[in-house]
């Protein structure tokens, strides 16, 4: 093979695996607010029924004072009974009583369903308390997990920058130029496989002479329609990538 063109297949492949690690590292953001997703709803799924239990306790203790007042209006009533005067009144009296302490029922009624839900309440925020224990814990481990793929990242940029560097270095200057024309005005793709007569870069199909020519690989050949330098994968090498 030409080695000028196997320079250039294997900077390409470098080249594009930087432009994939770049890529990655340009998604790490949205990857971290993802992970953390779960954790922000169990916060608030919590918060919600905080809420819940908090209404709850102010209807308990304003129905508490309801009750107290009640209870004093009867011992009050109670009290009078012994200043009055006839049946007639003492009945009605009575029946006062009756009334006041069948609506206190009520009110207690009330208070013990209250009560009850309260209890409930503060189970599931107990529950929704450990789940977001629960989550928040899975959520660290996988930060940690991120943050060590992110330097793993930053390192083989590193090394492969490096040895894309070294490449570069032994290309004659046109076809550096032409590479790197290509790189940046084929999204990224300068040097593309001829795979059944077509190229892989545009997939356009090529004519025969130009095709038998790229399969020797020893010139530097361009694609007829997106000119981007063209190669032929040894067999073996078509045979793993497919
Ligand atoms: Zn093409």
């Amino acid at each position: 093979m030409n080695e000028q063109l196997a320079i250039l297949i294997q900077l390409q492949d470098l080249d594009g695996r930087l432009d994939a690690i770049a890529e990655k590292r340009r998604q790490f953001p949205h990857a971290v607010e993802a992970a953390g997703k779960p954790v922000e709803e169990a916060q608030a799924a919590l918060a919600a029924t905080q809420g819940e239990l908090d209404a709850l306790n102010r209807d308990r203790r304003a129905k508490e004072q309801d009750l107290q007042e009640r209870e004093a209006r009867i011992d009050k009533l109670r009290a009078r009974a012994g200043d009055l005067k006839s049946n007639k009144e003492y009945q009605a009296h009575l029946f006062e009583i009756e009334l006041a302490q069948q609506e206190k029922g009520t009110v207690e009624e009330r208070l013990l369903e209250l009560m009850d839900r309260t209890e409930a309440i503060q189970k599931a925020v107990r529950e929704q308390e450990e789940q977001l224990a629960v989550r928040r814990r899975t959520f660290d481990a996988e930060r940690v997990r991120l943050q060590a793929e992110q330097q793993a990242m930053e390192a083989e940029v590193e090394r492969v920058s490096a040895e894309s560097k070294a490449l570069t270095d032994r290309l004659a200057p046109g076809h550096r130029q032409t590479y790197e024309y290509l790189r940046t005005t084929r999204k990224g793709l300068a040097v593309a496989a001829l795979k059944n007569g077509t190229c892989q870069g545009c997939r356009l199909s090529l004519q025969p002479q130009l095709v038998a020519d790229i399969r020797k690989n020893e010139k530097i050949l361009t694609c007829t329609y997106c000119h981007r330098i063209l190669f032929s994968p040894p067999p073996g090498l078509e045979a793993q990538k497919a």
